[in-house]
């Protein structure tokens, strides 16, 4: 299963979805940033990751969510792994 995450400036993050292909998820990243491109604060990142239900559904009830955690993106984990 897949979601869009969003990374906001303030170092929280949330999850949209969720997305049986991550083609769908990229798609939803599009129409995401779009979406952000006009708004008073920009997300620092919107990218598809690989999700469960679990960590789904945690996101609906918890707003503002810093976990390190949670799902990153594969770019990101990547970058992550090198330090
Ligand atoms: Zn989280």
């Amino acid at each position: 299963m897949f979601a869009v995450r969003v990374d906001w400036p303030d170092g929280t993050h949330e999850f949209f979805g969720p997305m049986a292909t991550v083609e769908t998820a990229w798609t939803q990243s599009g129409r995401v940033q779009r979406f952000w491109r006009q708004g008073p604060i920009r997300p620092l990142r919107v990218e598809p990751v690989t999700t469960s239900v679990n960590d789904f559904d945690l996101h609906r009830s918890r707003v503002g969510c810093k976990s390190p955690d949670c799902p990153v993106p594969p770019a990101a984990a990547g970058r992550e792994a090198q330090r």
